[in-house]
């Protein structure tokens, strides 16, 4: 079965536009599947569009125009279906002080119509490791606490599709492995369609299975993680000497630099140069080599190619 947990047709978001404030354009026409049961990140820099994007799929920030499928159900004709399918960790702590953890997802529950019966409050408290802190009111939390909590918020009518805006931004490593825990067992274990966006790069590497990449209100790119990584093909190979170099590689193509360490960084394009070129480059300088490694593009390197300005 290939089904699309998300589909976007030229979706487009203008703020504001009023006699005070210039109109945003903040979605200029976006074109987007998500399928059902994979990690898919959202990645652009800041402005780029990513929690108004979101928002709207949430149902919390109402389209300018274009047309939003979730789970299958149009946003317009289908608004409580569409909205009981989606569940959304929102970028801002906008807890109600005066709710304890347990009253909060009680409240939460009620929100979204799950009868009494229905409702895992204690599950979800021990999933997010509130168990201890159930009876705690919310401004008494610290700041990963109450992160958590928005995640188990986000939980309670047992979404398909489970939104997460900068779920890690600004949380210590330690919550941020326990999110990801949470997140990676969601899809593995009940196939919960994941998106998120994540100002990390190397986190978006090693969690999602496919990317879009956005920037100024315009899908840039949208592939899979690995395509991505490949569209990128400078290379480096790093050699350690077995003794300080008395000459430096030379070769066209290559470019090198010699690291604080006493390795030597050899920078080619793929396309042009080839391994063995470079290694004969190294022989050639009268090198022998002790040990070698190669380093690979990155997502960064993808982003700043893509979001580069012209
Ligand atoms: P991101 O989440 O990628 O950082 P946002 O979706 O929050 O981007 O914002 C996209 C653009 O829309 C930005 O220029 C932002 O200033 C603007 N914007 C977001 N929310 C509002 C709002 N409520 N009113 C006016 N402009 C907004
Ligand atoms: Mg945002």
């Amino acid at each position: 079965m290939t089904q699309n947990a998300i589909e976007i047709r030229d979706l487009q978001k203008t703020y504001g536009g009023g006699r005070k404030e210039p109109a945003k354009h903040a979605l200029k026409g976006i074109d987007l599947d998500i399928p059902a049961g994979s990690i898919f990140g959202l990645l652009g820099p800041n402005g780029a569009g990513k929690s108004t994007m979101i928002n709207i799929m949430a149902g919390l920030v109402t389209k300018s125009s274009g047309n939003v499928k979730i789970w299958g159900f149009d946003q317009d004709s289908n608004p409580r279906q569409s909205r009981a399918a989606i569940g959304v960790m929102p970028q801002e702590l906008n807890l109600d002080p005066f709710f304890t953890p347990r009253g909060a997802l009680e409240v939460q529950a009620g929100l979204y119509g799950v009868p009494k019966s229905q409702r895992y409050s204690d599950e979800i408290l021990e999933m997010v490791g509130l168990t201890d802190k159930a009876e705690a009111y919310a401004r008494t939390l610290s700041g990963g606490m109450r992160r958590r909590l928005l995640l188990g918020k986000a939980l309670v009518h047992r979404p398909q599709i489970l939104v997460l805006d900068e779920p890690t931004a600004g949380v210590d490593i330690e919550l941020r492995q326990m999110l990801w825990s949470n997140i990676r067992k969601l899809n593995n274990d009940h196939g919960t369609t994941i998106i998120l966006t994540t100002h990390y790069l190397e986190e978006a590497e090693e969690m999602c299975d496919e990317i879009a990449i956005i920037n100024q209100g315009t899908l840039v790119t949208r592939d899979s993680t690995a395509n991505l990584l490949g569209q990128i093909d400078a290379k480096t190979m790093v050699i350690d000497p077995a003794s300080p170099p008395t000459q430096l590689p030379q070769a066209q193509g290559i470019s090198v630099e010699r690291r604080s360490d006493g390795t030597l960084a050899l920078s080619y394009h793929a396309q042009e140069t080839s391994a063995e070129q470079v290694l004969e480059a190294v022989h050639a300088a009268g090198i022998l080599i002790r040990d070698v490694k190669t380093e690979q593009a990155d997502l960064e390197d993808v982003f700043l190619k893509l979001t580069a300005k012209p």
